[in-house]
């Protein structure tokens, strides 16, 4: 039974989840505002067997701050980024946040990175709040 869905902007890409998100938050940092053109990016993380997609996706990766590798699938025909993997945390793949179709899971618990914000980004005081990426 999935748990939730979503799909790129032109809905070559679908993908299911068969599970909650572990944790949801946002992220502040230079490289999520540059993949996805966004002031901040919110992600759902899952373990990657719970996820199904169908459609082809392109890839595009990058070192993290931390020197893991982190990819990047995005539609090849839209552009839509879809989902992301970090090579330190290996078996979860976090979801952009844009991309799901119900709109009422999405609750964030943090927010990442608030040394970098865009100053006029408003930042909800009921979520936990790090100035970079939080020990875990
Ligand atoms: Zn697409
Ligand atoms: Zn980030």
């Amino acid at each position: 039974m999935s748990i939730f869905t979503g799909s790129c902007l032109c809905g070559s890409v679908n993908y299911k989840s068969n599970s909650d998100p572990l944790v949801i938050q946002n992220c502040h940092c230079d490289q999520c505002k540059k993949a996805t053109g966004s002031v901040y990016l919110t992600n759902l993380f899952i373990k990657e067997e719970n996820f199904e997609i169908t459609g082809e996706v392109n890839n595009y990766t990058h070192l993290s701050d931390a020197g893991n590798n982190m990819t990047k699938y995005f539609c090849p025909k839209c552009g839509s980024q879809v989902f992301g993997k970090n090579s330190g945390r290996p078996g979860i793949i976090t979801i952009r946040a844009g991309t799901v179709n119900e709109k009422d899971i999405i609750k964030p618990i943090r927010n990442l990175f608030l040394k970098s914000k865009v100053p006029s980004t408003p930042i909800s005081s009921n979520l936990e709040a790090c100035e970079g990426m939080p020990l875990n």
